[in-house]
Parts: structure tokens; sequence; C-alpha cells
């Protein structure tokens, strides 16, 4: 009711102009919005009025349930055929002094180390080494499977998906039916980074492009498979390449439904070939998320990262937008901390995460990938409760 009350405020507030008071209208009505007011609000809205129309929308959609999972990362290797510019991650193939490169045996050991734990998720992502082949993945997907049933596998995303397609000779669809029949169960949304050549071509230029990364997500949603879909923001792009990257997946999303969240990642600067470009204010995180919420209407869920963005910005979040703060309860990746990430030992209790759910006054659900409801921690009360600190004060519109 508070949020209502507080985006109906806005649809009669002369102070703003005709346009924002338009999309506030929108917003309440359930409407669309348009490509072109998306852009006016990246250009023209600020942070309070975004985060009513945002909390808005997270409220109707999900209330105040905020969401989390238990997973693990393994990732195979971080030596890479590619040379995307804001990767502070990978180690070229081409001269390769360091980097790790996992067999199968060292996957399953991985594996092996969280049997009896309560996690329901494994999320296998890295970069991409020719070794690394079909029959690679096809592999441990089936051992995986065998010795752990009931672990989701959430893994690899188109980029290392269109090459290991291309080497098999396989189309997109018969590739993805191959290693669903071994194991896999969905995939998650990374290597979208900006869709748009114009971009596209400056910072990622030899890997898969936007075409070929939508299809195979729609390719994906065709054999029942969900998905996920991230927007690396905040270097060389203009406002009107986020606009046009999420459009790119709400039309998407319309056709198949098989979307589950959008994921806005941060770009930072550290140890790679864009590390003069600056990083971008909190506040534009937030405005980031919030736009995303509003434009994105056919997406159910919006994630933010907790280890990347900062525990106290994943709070925020939560006011702009933001249902999930991920879930990756301890240190088993390393993509954020060496991209230069707030986290750089990205581990957190489940007491922790429930306790910085609760203390900005929402609701924390542990999920599985599916967004099945494993535990619901409203009235869960952990012993030796911690004082509340880290509370922030959200801002007021009205
Ligand atoms: S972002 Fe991914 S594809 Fe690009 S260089 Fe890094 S690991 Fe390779």
């Amino acid at each position: 009711m508070e949020a209502t009350k507080k985006l109906t405020f806005l649809t009669g507030n002369k102070n703003l102009s005709e346009e924002l008071r338009r999309i506030a209208e929108k917003v309440l009505h359930e409407e669309r919005i348009s490509f072109q007011e998306a852009v006016y609000l990246y250009e023209h809205a600020e942070l309070g009025y975004l985060g009513v129309l945002a909390n808005y929308i997270r409220e109707s959609k999900h209330g105040d349930y905020t969401y989390f999972n238990r997973n693990f990362h393994i990732e195979p290797t971080n030596v890479c055929v590619y040379s995307c510019n804001f990767c502070s991650y990978s180690r070229l193939i081409k001269n390769r002094t360091e980097g790790w490169e996992m067999d199968v045996d060292g996957m399953m050991d991985m594996v092996k180390k969280y049997d009896g734990e309560p996690v329901t998720e494994v999320h296998i992502t890295g970069g991409v080494v020719p070794k690394q082949n079909l029959e690679f993945y096809a592999e441990f997907f089936k051992r995986c499977k065998a010795h752990r049933p009931d672990l989701h596998i959430k893994g690899l995303t188109p980029v290392e998906y269109y090459y290991i397609f291309k080497k098999a000779k396989l189309s997109h669809y018969e590739g993805l039916k191959y290693l669903k029949s071994c194991g896999l169960d969905s995939m998650p949304g990374g290597g979208a980074e900006i869709f748009h050549p114009e971009v596209r071509e400056k910072i990622a230029h030899d890997k898969c492009n936007a075409e070929q990364w939508l299809d195979i997500h729609e390719q994906a949603h065709k054999l029942g498979m969900h998905t996920n879909a991230t927007m690396l923001y905040g270097h060389i792009e203009e406002y009107w390449h986020r606009v046009d990257h999420m459009d790119r997946l709400r039309q998407l999303q319309d056709k198949t439904g098989g979307f589950q969240t959008f994921i806005p990642l941060k770009f930072r600067n550290k140890d790679n070939q864009m590390d003069h470009v600056p990083e971008v204010s909190v506040i534009e995180d937030l405005r980031n998320y919030a736009i995303a919420r509003i434009y994105m209407d056919n997406f159910p869920h919006i994630k933010a990262y907790w280890a990347m963005i900062s525990r106290q910005t994943a709070q925020l979040s939560l006011s702009f937008g933001v249902d999930d703060i991920d879930g990756t309860l301890d240190d088993t990746t390393k993509i954020y901390s060496m991209a230069g990430a707030e986290e750089q030992s990205p581990a957190m209790s489940t007491k922790e995460l429930v306790e910085l759910i609760k203390q900005v006054g929402r609701h924390p659900i542990e999920r599985d990938t599916l967004y099945r409801v494993v535990t619901d921690y409203k009235d869960v009360e952990f012993e030796d409760t911690a004082p509340k600190k880290q509370y922030y004060k959200l801002p007021v519109v009205d």
C-alpha cells in the first residue's frame, strides 16, 4: 500500500516533468514503457523517483520476498582463446605462463567436496579452451548427475557453447539437446556484455555476437531450459546502448518466456585493458537496477551480486527493484575479486545473508535455481544474533 501511495503521489506531482508523470502513470497501470522513455529515465530521472517506480513493481511481483540460493562455483579454466578488453580474469592462451585448467576428475573432486552439504546448484563458467570441448562437458555433466542427481547443473554461457558447438559441427539446438541429455539443467546469463556492435566490437570483438548469444538462449528455451541474462554496464556504452541491450532481451522473452532473471553487472577496472575507464558511482548502480526493473517488465527477477557491489549496496538495491541477491555462500568464484570487486573473499554464512536481508525490512527466502522455496527464514532466529549494524536510511521522495 505504501508503495502504491508513493507512486500515486508522483503521478500528480507538478514538480515533475510531464514525461516523468506519464511514465509513473504507465507503471501504476502496468503498461510497458517504450525505448525512448527508458532513455529519458536514464537522462533525466533522479534516484528517489526511480526507486518509487521500481519498488512498486518489485513489491507487486514479490512483496518483500528476497531470494538467495546455496550454490558453489566451478571455474574449469581461466585460460581463454578470446581477449575481451574488460576481462581481469582470463590469461591469454597464446602466451600463457599462468592460469589453471581443470580436468573432469578435478571438477568431480570439487563436486564431492560438497557431499552432505545442503547446496542445490553448481554454477559452472570460466574461460574457453580447445581441450574443454563437447565430450569433456558431456562426461562431466553425466558423472556429476550420476554422483548427485539432485544437484542442479547451471552450466556455461553462449560464449563457451558457440565455440564448442562450432568445433563439434553441431547446431545450437543439437548441441544443447545432447548436453541436456547428459545432465545440463539450465544456463547462467554471462557473456552478454553489451549487445550493440558499436560497443561490442570495442570491448569483446572476437567472441559470439549478439545474434549468436540470443539464439543459443532461444534454443535452450525451446528445449524447456530456463536461463538468465546479464548486462555489463558503466564503461564506454551510452545510455541508449543499455536500453538497446535490454530491449533485445525483452523481445526474446516475449517470444519464449524462458528467462528467469536479469542481472546487471557493474564494470570494474582493476587489472584489465580498460583500467583507464572510470567506474560509475553507487548512485548510478541503483539507478540502473531501477530502470532495469521498470523496463524489463516480462522478467520475473532482477538480481544483484552482493560480492560484486558490496553488502551495503546490495541492501540498498532491494529498494530499487532487486529481489535476489545471489547465493554464493563460499569463495569458490574468483571472477569478481579478480576484477576489483568489493569483496575479495566472497564468503557469507546463511545467518549473515539472512540478517543482511532482514536489516532492511525484507523477507529472506532460500530458493532453488527455479525459485521454488527451499526455506522461509522470516521467523527463523539464529543463536548469537549479532547487533544490527549496516542499516541504511533509504531515500524518501514525498
Ligand atoms: S570475458 Fe570470458 S570470453 Fe572474454 S576473455 Fe574473459 S573469460 Fe574469455
